[in-house]
């Protein structure tokens, strides 16, 4: 099935904050759901009931990359080429932190604006980390 992507882009925007789902992440960092005993990503299911059904092959991927954020605005339906696509577009703004990065920055041995700075990551980002509502199984 082809999606018409034309009218989605609207959606996206990084005017809201992250919304973060109240499960647990699991060990990849997306946060899951159980329904009737199935498990599924929060994110994909907020995707579903805003948009329908996710095409085949297609991954819900995150402007924010935040994996457990379940902020609507913040997720497009994207092949996973465009995933990587989309990190190296982002380049400066933001980046995927290695766990090595994310042990420093939870040392909490500078301050939100020099992290922020140091990683290319948002302030919010820094804050979720130190409070342990991303990367919590470090
Ligand atoms: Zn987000």
């Amino acid at each position: 099935m082809l999606v018409n992507q034309s009218t989605i882009p609207s959606l996206i925007s990084m005017d809201k904050p992250c919304k973060l789902s109240k499960n647990v992440p699991n060990p990849n960092g997306y946060a899951s759901k159980v329904i009737k005993g199935k498990r599924y990503l929060h994110h994909r299911l907020v995707w579903e009931m805003a948009f329908g059904p996710i095409p085949d092959g297609l991954f819900v991927c995150h402007r924010c990359d935040v994996r457990n954020c379940i902020e609507i605005t913040h997720l497009f339906l994207g092949t996973s080429n465009d995933n990587v696509q989309d990190m190296i577009n982002k380049g400066r703004q933001s980046k995927r932190l290695t766990e090595e990065e994310v042990l420093d920055i939870k040392k909490k041995e500078e301050s939100v604006e020099v992290l922020a700075k140091k990683y290319h990551i948002t302030e919010t980002h820094v804050r979720y980390i130190w409070q342990g509502k991303v990367w919590r199984w470090l």
